[in-house]
């Protein structure tokens, strides 16, 4: 019979726990990524499917949290199953008004509900027009209260205000923070609508223009975007019934951590936020 000490016991105790802790459903909840490390330094999220589906979606809700329509947002996730990226602003979880505790308990929420979060700036304005030190700030000071309000987590998905990372100066502040600029490929533009229907007509146009899918932009401080979330999900699900009888694969939903590619020397996007920056002052208060 081995000789089995106390030592020895509570080694193998550790051992197992250890490998115990490597086993997806050994995991805690808390555990959930928020875009962490592991999705940060030197890649990309370009907006188009994985290689290894060929048809895809993964749902971002820019701009938010926000007290009244990411509740409701929030709900409907949960009953369709769809994980998603919340793209938050750092003021509005900001500040000791009622809606700032509110859409603090949000962010807690959102990584509860198994969500990603992602840094989209502090006041949402065009990070070229500023200097680097107010560059600076606008990152920094979202990502210190992104972790106070979810207990000290760092989130390494970052989002430019209107998409706009193309300044060098920009480029260099996500660079020097090992962030992961992420952009998108299906602008539902429901920044300019006033219905879930146009929303929706617009999600489906750009389906048709993008085939493959890839990442939608969305913003759930729009009610009617909230609304058009399951209407969109009746889109996809129709469309799949469509593709399988014809032998074809699906649309699958994943989340944005399914999208990072590694970062090569080509320029950044920025052009189609110059695009939209030029087309009115309107469009650049909202995205
Ligand atoms: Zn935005």
């Amino acid at each position: 019979m081995a000789n089995v000490t106390p030592v020895t016991s509570l080694r193998f105790a550790a051992t197992v726990l250890a490998l115990l802790t490597l086993l997806p459903f050994a995991r805690p909840a808390s555990a959930v990524p928020t875009g962490a490390r592991p999705l940060s330094g030197g890649r990309l999220i370009e907006g188009r499917c994985p290689a290894a589906h060929p048809r895809c979606i993964a749902f971002t809700f820019d701009d938010g949290p926000d007290a009244f329509s990411t509740p409701r947002l929030l709900d409907l996730l949960d009953r369709h199953h769809v994980r998603a990226t919340f793209f938050v602003v750092g003021h509005r979880i900001d500040g000791d008004e009622p809606h700032h505790r509110v859409q603090r308990g949000l962010l807690r929420e959102i990584v509860r509900r198994g969500h990603l979060i992602g840094n989209h700036t502090y006041h949402h304005v065009v990070l070229g027009n500023l200097r680097p030190q107010q560059i600076d700030e606008e990152i920094d000071r979202t990502d210190a209260l992104i972790a106070h309000a979810t207990g000290g987590r760092r989130t390494g998905l970052f989002r430019a205000p209107f998409g706009m990372l193309s300044a060098p100066r920009s480029l260099q502040a996500v660079d020097a923070r090992r962030l992961t600029p992420a952009y998108w490929m299906i602008d539902t533009h429901d920044w300019e609508a006033r219905t879930s229907e146009q929303v929706v007509t617009r999600f489906r146009q750009e389906l048709l223009a993008h085939p493959n899918g890839g990442v939608v932009l969305m913003h759930d401080t729009r009610p009617w975007s909230v609304s058009a979330f399951p209407m969109i999900m009746g889109v996809i699900a129709r469309r799949n019934a469509d593709l399988v009888a014809h032998g074809q694969a699906p649309y699958e939903v994943l989340n944005l951590d399914a999208f990072v590619v590694p970062r090569g020397t080509e320029p950044l996007r920025g052009e189609p936020g110059q695009r939209r920056q030029r087309s009115g002052a309107a469009h650049a208060a909202t995205r």
